[in-house]
């Protein structure tokens, strides 16, 4: 184990008190993308009293600590905070059991049933770790706690909003996540690790009329079943056999009664890929595609297209990596593993990129070990052990809360 991390680490039995009730307390009270104003008021306390320089609402909600300890690179660390539209059912003392107004203005209940609530009582453990042993590291450390990654666009509005003029240039920002696996792991990976999400909405437009007389309509119902079958073809028959990607198409609506024909169609789809060559390439397939069967079926109006729902492909430096994987091992010896590539996806990346600066992305577990194992050996995993986003999704607070506190250490000190 490196010295220095077991010097900073020493102070981690002083902090696990008020760690552990802050992280009930932020589970107690989830708050949706873009509301997160109690969580970032307590963040930002916290790491004044810490003795960090605090830059608050930035990008809304976003809280930046900025804590300089002498020459030295400069190491950015960051959390999510916000929460879901879920109805928590853990039965835990210290469930969420309150409701929100979300963007649209519906009332819905929310909770933290992607871990982010780990997340930040994480961040501000590492920060005082640190902070308390500012001697023993040279540099500036970077605590950032960022709103609204569960929507996508959280990590941009902090990079629209001056980000870049509040600390000195980055060397390497650190991202994390816990993950469905046992409480005590860490796990990272070079190259992509989460993929690239877009969602597309599409609009075709027919001719609206009687069902009786097709010859005198365009019909939107045909036209979208054809673009559905040929978008099936973009995977099997475009893209690099091997490569993962998914093209989905979630949602179809068009029309209100069986002998009317409509004069549009919507389709949703969804998108996920590894790479930016593979990510242009099916946007372009689908664009080609809805427009040549929208002329093959005499379409009145050209088709319409929007984005949304879009994250970046995470995709960790492989220097970087090497380093926190380096430190990693000799901290945590066998607890240590290479991280499998993801489907879910994330806007961390936004920031490193926006800054221009190499990043790694890690992931931890969060399931006590105990029933990680029984579920394995009863070859019930996906049925006994709670995924992010399920109603029933709580780590364990030890060994979850120490073993992402340390890696948080342990991967800034690798370059402190
Ligand atoms: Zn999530
Ligand atoms: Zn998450």
């Amino acid at each position: 184990m490196n010295s220095r991390s077991a010097t900073v680490l020493a102070g981690l039995a002083g902090v696990r008190g008020w760690q552990e009730d802050l992280y009930r307390d932020l589970h107690e009270h989830p708050e949706l993308s873009h509301q997160e104003h109690r969580t970032a008021g307590i963040v930002a306390k916290r790491l004044r009293a810490t003795g960090f320089s605090v830059h608050a609402g930035i990008g809304g909600t976003g809280v930046v600590g900025v804590l300089r300890g002498g020459d030295g690179p400069t190491v950015l660390l960051r959390a999510d905070m916000d929460a879901l539209p879920i109805r928590e059912a853990t039965g835990l003392p210290y469930a969420s059991t309150g409701t929100a107004s979300d963007a649209a203005g519906d009332e819905v209940p929310v909770m933290h049933a992607c871990g982010h609530d780990v997340h930040v009582a994480c961040l501000l453990g590492a920060a005082q770790l640190l902070a308390d042993a500012v001697e023993h590291w040279n540099g500036t450390l970077i605590a950032l706690f960022q709103p609204a990654e569960e929507v996508g666009d959280g990590a941009r509005a902090m990079v629209d909003d001056r980000l870049g003029e509040l600390f000195p240039t980055v060397d390497v920002a650190l991202g994390q996540h816990v993950l469905p696996a046992p409480a005590g792991v860490v796990g990272t990976r070079s190259g992509p690790v989460l993929s690239a999400a877009d969602s597309m909405r599409i609009i075709v437009h027919g001719r609206g009329g009687h069902g009786s007389m097709p010859q005198a309509t365009v019909d939107p119902v045909v036209l979208a079943a054809m673009i559905v079958v040929r978008l099936q073809t973009v995977i099997s028959r475009e893209t690099v056999p091997g490569e993962p990607a998914v093209l989905t198409v979630g949602r179809i609506a068009a029309g209100t009664k069986s002998n009317v024909i409509a004069d549009h169609a919507v389709l949703e789809l969804n998108v996920r890929t590894y790479s930016e060559a593979t990510r242009t390439a099916i946007l372009d397939a689908i664009r080609r595609i809805v427009v040549a069967e929208c002329q093959a079926s005499r379409s009145p109006k050209d088709p319409e297209f929007e984005l949304f729902d879009r994250f970046p492909l995470t995709a960790n430096d492989s220097d970087a990596t090497a380093r926190v994987a380096a430190a990693f091992v000799g901290y945590f010896g066998e607890r240590s593993v290479v991280l499998p590539m993801q489907t879910a996806s994330e806007d961390f990346s936004d920031i490193p990129t926006a800054l221009g600066v190499p990043y790694t992305y890690w992931g931890f577990g969060g399931i006590d070990p105990d029933v990680y194992r029984r579920a394995e050996l009863a070859g019930r995993v996906s049925e006994d052990v709670p995924v992010n986003h399920s109603a029933v999704f709580a780590p364990v607070i030890q060994p979850t809360l120490d073993t992402k506190t340390e890696a948080l250490v342990v991967a800034a000190l690798a370059w402190l």
